[in-house]
């Protein structure tokens, strides 16, 4: 599964600071959740972009092949 992850348009990165060492922590916990997680209909993962201007302004998108694999990695997220 492809996590996508930017705070105020910028890749989230080990060079980003503070706030940028925060998100890859919480993107890796991410990454753990739907680690495995494909479309069995389709054999297709989504993606996971994550955007935001701050830490507590976070808003997830999952891009997913169909509705169905979109609320599985929605569930295993929450
Ligand atoms: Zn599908």
């Amino acid at each position: 599964m492809k996590i996508k992850m930017k705070l105020n348009g910028q890749e989230v990165g080990a060079a980003g600071g503070l706030d940028h060492l925060v998100l890859d922590q919480v993107k890796r916990s991410m990454q753990e959740k739907v680690a495995g997680l494909t479309c069995p209909e389709h054999m297709m993962a989504a993606v996971i972009q994550v955007n935001g201007e701050s830490l507590s302004g976070l808003k997830v998108q999952i891009q997913a092949c169909c509705d169905a694999m979109r609320q599985r990695v929605a569930k295993a997220l929450a």
